[in-house]
């Protein structure tokens, strides 16, 4: 077995407006069920999810909540403005964002960013990896998945990885369930975060500087499907999760 990831080079700075799609396809070859990995930044500046922290006027509640955290309220008011979900407020700003996707501060960035704006998720990373997927395929008639990745944090260890907040023509759960193990034991309940796993892997190669590697793809991992598909589906319904749950007795 073999699986290769490669960075496409030559990206310049992107702009509202730019089609990536047409970028990406004039700088790879792609081959069908390619994984195109792309940093959920250039998605959101292509898309124009960009706003001048200068335009962002902070409620008193987005005030308070700064404060506390010793962050800029302009940050902060943005965060809640993006979010359906505030799950703890101090000492991190982890809320579920309107897509649904969970993450501290929104996902919104001010790394590789001009230092006037703030960079948010793009507003239905699904949407975008569709729009992105199915415009390479119009252009060079390439079947492909495509994976929208944020560099986030995760709970109890230190070091951020890679994740995705969007996807398309991949399920981001590979389940083994009934499968059998080396000993012929049914697998009962393991669930593989694939589109997680590829999104870090990609990441590896995007760095979180000034390399401006923000498009990588992945050849040679077979998990493509014609179904529509949701980061939705890697997220415990409300009742089952007690992490979740947790937090909120702490908010409390
Ligand atoms: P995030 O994880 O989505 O927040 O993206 P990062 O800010 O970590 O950037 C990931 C990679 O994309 C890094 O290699 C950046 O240098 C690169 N990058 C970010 N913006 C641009 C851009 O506009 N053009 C190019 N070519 N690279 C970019
Ligand atoms: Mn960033
Ligand atoms: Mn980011
Ligand atoms: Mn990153």
């Amino acid at each position: 077995m073999r699986m290769e990831l490669f960075a496409i080079d030559g990206l310049p700075l992107i702009k509202k407006g730019d089609d990536l799609a047409a970028m990406i396809c004039e700088r790879a070859e792609l081959e069908d069920h390619d994984s195109v990995v792309i940093a959920s930044t250039i998605v959101a500046k292509a898309e124009g999810a960009m706003v001048q922290k200068s335009d962002v006027v902070p409620s008193q509640r987005a005030i308070n909540i700064a404060k506390r955290l010793g962050k800029d309220p302009v940050l902060v008011q943005l965060v809640l403005d993006r979010s359906s979900d505030v799950i703890i407020e101090f000492p991190l700003l982890l809320v579920e964002n309107l897509n649904g996707h969970v993450s501290i501060n929104a996902g919104i960035d001010d790394s590789n960013v001009d230092t006037d704006y703030l960079l948010e998720l793009p507003h239905d990373p699904d949407a975008s990896a569709k729009g992105i997927g199915k415009r390479i395929a119009d252009l060079c008639g390439r079947d492909v998945s495509v994976i929208i990745t944020d560099t986030n944090g995760r709970a109890f260890k230190i070091g951020q990885t890679g994740v995705a907040v969007g996807v398309y023509h991949m399920h981001p759960i590979r389940n083994w369930q009934g499968e059998k193990d080396l000993f012929g034991k049914e697998l009962e309940i393991t669930e593989e975060a694939v589109a997680d796993e590829l999104a870090g892997a990609a990441n590896l190669l995007m760095g979180e500087a000034a390399g401006g590697i923000p498009v990588v793809i992945v050849r040679g991992f077979e998990y493509h499907t014609k179904d529509d598909v949701s980061v939705k589906e890697m997220y415990r319904p409300d009742n089952e999760d007690i992490i979740r749950k947790g937090l909120r007795c702490l908010r409390q």
